[in-house]
């Protein structure tokens, strides 16, 4: 195989063979094909798409990169949730939590930040002593005793997604179906899980902007994860605005330990119930999905949730100091208020560059290299529908470096639309649940 036919293949909308896929994805995976080779047969993918056989061979070359777990000795079953990402979009950092004091296993491989979208990894980095790189056998060590486990990709499972990942989110070469499929259902069929709850996100702040797309997406991912004989439904979700109040790493950690106390921003906290209880329901915890939310509610107010948070954290060599005093999560030095120059309404938001305006403050990468200020990120006062006066503060930036300021600050004031009349529609929640 020369990597370079395969890219030109690509690029002139050819078809690659099983055994082609999987011989580039085991070559990059040793290092034999250099990042800007695979690069541009990620772009080429991007820009032509794969077949559906394609994408199944993909898929498993990248599961297959690495070990597929087998967790069928614990006792109990394993669900997982993933996302397929957005901007403040917390809701593993809630979920993981809830559903493992509720008595089924998580054993949870997320990623990092990837393009404008935020990672559950950088975000739990963000507490002191995280240790996302747990070693196989801690791994299973920390979700035998306390139910939950979170880690990244690493050199033994997942380890193609863990390359293509880092290259995806500074090559531009994250929105494509195919990509998406690959990256997500390997990472979670390697998890020796039952049953997978899927966060299809759509609107201005997700990887996929419309409907239509998102539902193809979706079921992609559904019939992925079925022909791997697991139980998986897919939520599609909104994300034309921010979710909950805050983006930004440490941040999102502190608006999560809101909402595992009983409080948070009330779209961030049913969201985190709607999903919880359908993780419930797919590992047959309860009957129904309603009975899922009532349990996860429940967990949420006896503290069981919060106190669930606290063990995962402190097995994984997290601070829990933070856990009862948030406040001593980074912070930035400094916060700018920015305000609205006109009275009207939020009509609607450009999300994504909200989310850009993150990565350009510091909380995400611009380069493989580049390292995250846990501390900066955005505070959002207003959402779509609000009411608006002329000097109100639309949205707080928490900073360290003013090299960047004004980029981010236009980025995230021109994201804005404010319009003399009230929206007739306010983007609902969820919109639809796919393979129910
Ligand atoms: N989440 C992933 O793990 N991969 C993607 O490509 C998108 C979201």
């Amino acid at each position: 195989m020369r990597a370079v036919d395969l890219i030109r293949r690509k690029r002139d909308s050819g078809e690659l063979t099983r055994e082609e896929i999987e011989e580039l994805i085991a070559a990059y995976t040793r290092g034999d094909v250099p990042d800007y080779q695979m690069s541009a047969w990620l772009m080429a993918v991007v820009l032509r798409g794969m077949s559906r056989p394609e994408i199944a061979a993909l898929t498993e070359a990248m599961l297959h990169s690495g070990r597929v777990l087998d967790f069928s000795d614990l006792p109990g079953r394993k669900v997982d949730k993933h996302s397929t990402g957005g901007v403040g979009d917390k809701t593993s950092l809630v979920i993981a939590p809830i559903v493992a004091a509720g008595g089924l296993k998580v054993p949870m491989i997320s990623g990092r930040g990837l393009g404008h979208s935020g990672g559950t990894l950088d975000k739990l980095e963000s507490i002191p002593g995280f240790n996302v790189n747990l070693s196989l056998s801690d791994f299973r060590r920390v979700l035998e005793t306390c139910g939950c486990a979170l880690i990244g990709q690493t050199a033994e499972i997942a380890p193609a997604d863990k390359k293509i990942y880092a290259l995806r989110d500074v090559t531009g070469t994250v929105e494509s179906s195919a990509l998406i499929c690959a990256s997500i259902m390997s990472k979670k069929l390697a998890e020796g899980i039952d049953a997978l709850v899927l966060d299809v996100k759509t609107g201005s702040g997700a990887f996929m902007k419309k409907l239509e797309d998102a539902a193809n997406l979706a079921e992609l991912l559904v019939d992925t994860g079925k022909r791997m004989g697991k139980k998986v439904v897919a939520l599609l979700t909104d994300m034309n605005q921010p979710l909950g109040r805050k983006a930004g790493n440490a941040m999102e950690v502190a608006e999560s330990i809101e909402v595992l106390s009983g409080g948070g921003p009330a779209d961030l906290r049913d969201l985190c119930l709607e999903l919880a209880a359908w993780m419930f329901f797919l590992g047959e915890r309860v009957k129904s999905v309603e009975e899922g939310k009532k349990l996860s509610t429940d967990l949420i107010v006896s503290g069981h949730a919060r106190e669930k948070f606290r063990e995962i954290v402190g097995l994984q060599g997290g601070d829990v100091a933070v856990i009862d005093d948030p406040r001593q999560l980074a912070r930035a030095r400094h916060t700018l208020d920015v305000t609205s120059l006109a009275d009207g309404f939020i009509a609607a938001t450009q999300c994504e560059q909200l989310g850009t305006a993150c990565v350009v403050l510091g909380g995400g990468r611009e380069k493989k290299e580049d390292a995250i200020d846990p501390a900066v990120g955005i505070e959002f006062h207003k959402r779509i529908g609000d009411a608006v006066t002329r000097g109100e503060p639309l949205f707080t930036l928490h900073y360290n470096a003013a090299t960047r300021l004004d980029e981010a600050r236009r980025l995230a004031e021109t994201a804005y639309k404010i319009e003399p009349e009230k929206p007739k529609t306010i983007p609902q929640l969820i919109y639809r649940v796919i393979g129910a």
